[in-house]
């Protein structure tokens, strides 16, 4: 059978497959009324947080709120600074601006696109209050050297795993190695709901009771205020259909690892090598494939792309534009050239669809065209 077009993502695959039981779910929320507070948020909490190995789950509205309840929480606020990487989605940045804080941006190994632990030393400062790394594409950053970096300077971690649900670092899951988890459940992400929603998760009692408050508008009891948090909760509807995907997550995982290793086999059979450079994955890692991205030499990233595009392949390319170069944070006057990694990443990188219901065939039609784009010359400008 001849394949017309392969899509980046197609995420009503998996839901056709769970149709039912998804309905049904979402049905029991709209017979019971309780839309907000409902009893498969505290079920979808604990189950979330025995994925991550730890002690607490807690619901909220997005994966960017949660970051900001986490810096809330660090009572990061003018004058202190986050370190935090340039290449990530834009709400790994916008949590610490938000509060009136200056993101200080660390570049990145260009293997594995996260954090350089070796660039972090010289970052911190007196006003470091926290470090953000991001576990970029679903594997995770090097925990051991920013964890020790951090006791060093007794700088809380707190890790951005929004892309990387389920991936370990070493034999421990990500969200319960640095002080707070932050996880989105965008309907792209690894474990992606109906709509918004966010899960923050820690080991200690206390920032759980902090976090829940903080999310709360810092109410406790009913209409008596503590602290001035936000009003960001994650709803019944929400909860009760992730806990339905969440059956489904290990084996999702599973495919996406064995598209990977399929890409690395078509790959190599294509012979592209010096034209297009495959993701690496440390020895150390259980890497869980929320994006497969790849890089594109000889600055044809964009020509490439868009020959893709004609052929109806598709690809995305996360992100074209790092944070310090982002028009809104142009105030920070990063110097020119001080996060090399991350611009070069900005111009390579392609993203290529690895979502678990991507069939052979379709892998090998990407594979091919690929192959062919990389091969022709590059069209006369
Ligand atoms: C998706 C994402 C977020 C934000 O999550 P939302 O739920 O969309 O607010 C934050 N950081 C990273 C790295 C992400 O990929």
């Amino acid at each position: 059978m001849s394949i017309s077009s392969v899509p980046l993502l197609d995420i009503n695959r998996a839901n056709r497959a769970i149709r039912d039981e998804l309905l049904a779910a979402i049905a029991e929320v709209v017979d019971s009324g309780r839309f907000l507070y409902g009893p498969a948020i505290a079920a979808l909490e604990s189950e979330f947080a025995a994925i991550c190995e730890v002690d607490h789950g807690v619901g909220c509205a997005s994966g960017s709120d949660a970051l900001l309840l986490s810096l809330m929480l660090e009572e990061v606020g003018p004058g202190d600074e986050v370190i935090l990487p340039s290449f990530t989605f834009f709400a790994t940045g916008s949590a610490v601006w938000r509060l009136g804080a200056t993101p200080v941006f660390v570049d990145i190994c260009p293997d594995t696109f996260n954090v350089d632990p070796a660039a972090l030393d010289s970052l911190i400062t007196p006003r470091t209050k926290a470090i953000l790394p991001v576990h970029l594409f679903g594997q995770a950053a090097d925990m051991d050297q920013i964890n020790a970096i951090a006791d060093k300077h007794n700088i809380a971690v707190i890790e951005d795993a929004a892309q990387a649900v389920g991936a370990k670092w070493r034999d421990r899951a990500v969200g319960g190695i640095g002080k707070v988890g932050c996880f989105s459940f965008y309907p792209t992400k690894n474990l992606g709901g109906v709509g918004d929603g966010g899960m923050l998760t820690t080991n200690d009692d206390d920032v759980a009771d902090r976090l829940r408050l903080l999310s709360s508008h810092g109410m406790r009891p009913r209409y008596y205020h503590h602290i001035v948090g936000i009003n960001s909760r994650l709803d019944t509807i929400q909860a009760a259909a992730l806990r339905v995907k969440l059956r489904h997550l290990e084996q999702a995982a599973q495919q996406r690892r064995r598209n990977a290793a399929r890409y690395a086999e078509l790959f190599e059979q294509e012979q592209i090598s010096g034209e297009l450079e495959l993701p690496a994955t440390r020895d150390n890692v259980e890497h869980v494939w929320n994006q497969f991205t790849v890089r594109i030499k000889h600055g044809r990233r964009d020509e490439v792309r868009e020959q893709l595009a004609a052929r109806n392949i598709g690809s995305e390319i996360y992100y074209p534009v790092p944070l310090h170069k982002q028009a809104c944070f142009a105030s920070l006057e990063v110097p020119a050239g001080s996060l090399p990694e991350s611009e070069r990443a900005a111009s390579e990188v392609l993203s290529l669809p690895i979502f678990p219901e991507l069939t052979p065939d379709e892998q090998q039609h990407v594979v091919t065209a690929l192959g062919e784009i990389l091969r022709s010359k590059r069209a006369a400008a």
